[in-house]
């Protein structure tokens, strides 16, 4: 029975696993810790035909207020491995980025820094395709596993589908297990410095005190979400707790026990608000998940 596998827990509050802190609970939750319990528990679900949401990190989710019926199966801590081999970086799907692009780093391995400051997994990044300051995951994956009814299937870089946060992954419920990327000698205070850089970039621009699930639109092509959002006049809109960022317009904030309901309804007048004042109709970057 799932709700006895070994580990399962039962009503787990989804705030303590988004970076946006909202979220009701989910009815059965898991972390798996390697391929064999990640296989067994998808097979259980599957024989008691229970719905199941895959996350890694939770930073670019908001969770409904009723929260997520089913099993949720989270890829963290638990199945985080990585190790380098020549070039090559090597990594369980919930390892950190940032935890990766430090491996690189220390390793002497270039090409992954604009990977440190996003606080996603390496599945999560791959799914996303998720990028920063010019460079995107497209640019470094060399393949990847995933599993897939009960398979573990190994796929090449070009067979990815990879576009601006786009992956194949959405179209074929695959769950990443773990990533391969190619990366190139480089020397560690270059490697350092970019990081850096990129770091105080972040930081001067980005409201990182706050929670949030970093840009809540994708950009619209030819525009940028944030610009079109401060020109609507909306920095420092809010409903309740939940405000349009006055750092940076392009993130949607949580002040502090903001409800999803209010985060929904913020984003809901950021788009129409925009589409009156600039005839462009934002889409969510951020995947909405569960019930309301
Ligand atoms: C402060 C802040 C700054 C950010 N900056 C950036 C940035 O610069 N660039 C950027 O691209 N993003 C950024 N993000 C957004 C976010 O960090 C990325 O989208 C990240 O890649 C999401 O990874 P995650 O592990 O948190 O995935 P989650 O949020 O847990 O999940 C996102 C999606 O991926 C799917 N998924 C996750 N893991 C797997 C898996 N192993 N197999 C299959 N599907 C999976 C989930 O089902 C979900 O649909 C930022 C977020 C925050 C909070």
């Amino acid at each position: 029975m799932l709700s006895n596998f070994e580990g399962i827990k039962h009503n787990e509050p989804m705030n303590l696993h988004t970076t946006f802190r909202t979220g009701g609970v989910a009815d059965l939750f898991y972390e798996p810790h390697d391929n064999d319990s990640l296989k067994a528990v998808l097979a259980e679900a599957k024989n008691e035909n229970v719905p199941v949401t895959v996350i890694g990190n939770g930073s670019n989710l908001l969770v409904l207020d009723g929260g997520i019926r089913g099993l949720v199966i989270k890829l963290g801590k638990k199945f985080s491995a990585s190790e380098t081999d020549g070039e090559f970086v090597v990594a369980q799907s919930g390892a950190l980025m940032s935890q990766v692009a430090m491996l690189a780093y220390n390793a002497g391995l270039g090409g992954f820094e604009f990977a440190q400051g996003i606080p996603g997994s390496v599945g999560g990044g791959l799914y996303m395709n998720a990028g920063a300051y010019g460079g995107e995951m497209k640019d470094v994956i060399q393949s990847a596993e995933y599993l897939k009814d009960g398979m573990i299937y190994t796929i090449n870089a070009g067979d990815m589908k990879l576009s601006y946060r786009k992956s194949i992954f959405m179209e074929n419920g695959g769950v990443i297990t773990s990533v391969r990327l190619k990366l190139y000698r480089d020397n560690k205070e270059e490697i350092l410095a970019k990081i850096n850089d990129f770091k105080c970039r972040r930081v001067s621009k980005q409201p990182l005190e706050f929670a949030s699930a970093g840009s809540t639109f994708k950009r619209p092509e030819g525009y940028f979400a944030g610009a079109l959002i401060e020109q609507a006049g909306l920095k420092g809109k809010n409903v309740g707790a939940a405000e349009v960022s006055q750092k940076h317009a392009g993130f949607i904030i949580n002040r502090g026990g903001a409800t999803a309901k209010e985060i929904l309804e913020l984003i809901e007048i950021v788009k129409e608000t925009v589409y009156k004042d600039a005839g462009v109709m934002l889409e969510t970057e951020v995947k909405i998940i569960g019930e309301e």
